[in-house]
């Protein structure tokens, strides 16, 4: 099987989908793997590596995906791509099925077998395939690191000659995989910490890193069978808004991961709720790029309101390039060798598997994932 792996185009993407070590293992299970040239540069890995692992290089992009059985990729294809991939490919990547129509009908009609990163369940036995929770967990600790570099002040109690420094105030909303590492990262520099989700069941955890827990009754919220959040309905969220309001005031920096699955975030950060933080104060709103969860972020910039900083930077887990490379290499190399055929050397797509069928939105020219078909066929 030739497994063939293309660069990354997307402006300012440092990510690799594989780094030399996954691609060494995979040619060791008798796969021929096939890369870019220059495909790990952005993570500091050369041509050589990959060679060195038993990787072929080639210079042909468009070689690439009209030879390949597998490709293995991080974002999702170009249309003009998918033209070129032959029927029976599989193509490995994040897909955005709930929002990307056109792409995901290109895909069905070139026959493509496409595997969605986003549409593995959140189950123990797929944590090691789990890219969503890979790349939020260092989406999480960033996000810290770039409140911490805009915020004029320091994040831990500091007792000098010179007088004594309180600790900075951070709260963070939304505590799924982002929220509880912002949370250990901001307790690690020594702030001190609150948090809210509408998830019950993460009170715990948050407590457990010792950051205090922001209690809200918002009644019946509850979680999917898939352990995700239910979507608030208008009177819950003006009542977390309101409930909200004093700590944001008081917080040197809120940090917002706030999202519920397939849908729009929420907005939870309003205007005026910017306007009553101090002056200096840093708002870091991992939700910008899809819609945000507080008004005025803008996706990929740093703007200011009120005084306050906001940052609405998208690709987090792209700005600590080698570790988010080396977690997302491992995560796809996981889910090939799953799903590998040790006697014909070959990614099976094998619809009795436990983990594969959910993730798979196109195979044999039709849509298979139910919940993506019906979007598509407007009955979601
Ligand atoms: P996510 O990115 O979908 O959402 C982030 C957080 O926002 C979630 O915790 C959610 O409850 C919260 N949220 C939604 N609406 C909110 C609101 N109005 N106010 C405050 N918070 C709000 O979540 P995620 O980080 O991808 O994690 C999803 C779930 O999957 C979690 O339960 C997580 O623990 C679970 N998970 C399980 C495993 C495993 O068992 N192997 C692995 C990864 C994640």
């Amino acid at each position: 099987m030739r497994i063939a792996i293309p660069k990354e185009t997307h402006p300012g993407e440092n990510r690799v989908p594989i780094i030399p070590d996954h691609a060494g293992k995979l040619c060791k299970m008798g796969a021929n793997v096939l890369i870019e040239s220059g495909l790990g540069t952005g993570a500091g890995f050369t041509d050589t590596e990959y060679v060195e692992a038993g990787a072929t290089v080639s210079q042909d992009r468009n070689e690439l995906f009209s030879s390949a059985d597998l490709l293995l990729r991080l974002r999702k294809p170009e249309l003009d791509e998918v033209a070129l991939m032959q029927r029976g490919c599989i193509h490995i990547s994040y897909l955005d099925p709930f929002n990307e129509h056109e792409l995901v009908n290109a895909l069905k009609e070139q026959g493509v077998t496409a595997i969605s990163m986003e549409m593995i369940p959140r189950t123990t036995r797929s944590q090691k395939m789990d890219a969503l929770s890979s790349q939020a967990n260092l989406a999480g600790y960033v996000m810290v690191i770039e409140a911490a570099t805009h915020l004029p002040r320091i994040f831990p109690m500091m007792m000098t000659p010179a007088g004594t420094l309180k600790p900075a105030n951070v709260f963070v909303i939304g505590a799924g995989v982002a929220g509880l590492q912002a949370i250990a990262t901001a307790k690690r520099l020594g702030a001190k910490v609150t948090a809210f989700d509408t998830r019950p069941v993460v009170a715990e955890q948050v407590q457990s890193l010792g950051a205090k827990f922001l209690e809200i009754d918002l009644g019946e919220t509850g979680e999917t069978a898939g352990g995700y959040a239910r979507e608030l309905t208008s009177e819950q969220v003006a009542i977390q808004r309101q409930a909200q309001k004093d700590v944001i005031s008081k917080s040197d920096v809120v940090i917002t991961t706030a999202q519920v699955f397939g849908r729009k975030p929420p907005v939870l950060v309003t205007k005026d709720m910017v306007e009553g933080m101090a002056p200096g104060s840093v708002i870091v709103d991992m939700a910008a790029e899809t819609g945000g969860n507080v008004e005025g972020s803008v996706p990929n910039e740093i703007v200011e309101w009120a005084g306050v900083t906001i940052i609405g930077k998208g690709n987090l887990a792209g700005e600590v390039a080698r570790d988010a490379s080396q977690m997302y290499s491992s995560n796809l190399y996981n889910l090939v060798e799953d799903n590998w055929h040790e006697e014909q050397h070959m990614f099976a797509v094998d619809f009795e598997h436990d983990i594969l069928p959910g993730c798979i939105i196109t195979h044999g020219g039709d849509v298979v994932n139910e919940t993506i078909k019906n979007i598509l066929e407007g009955g979601a």
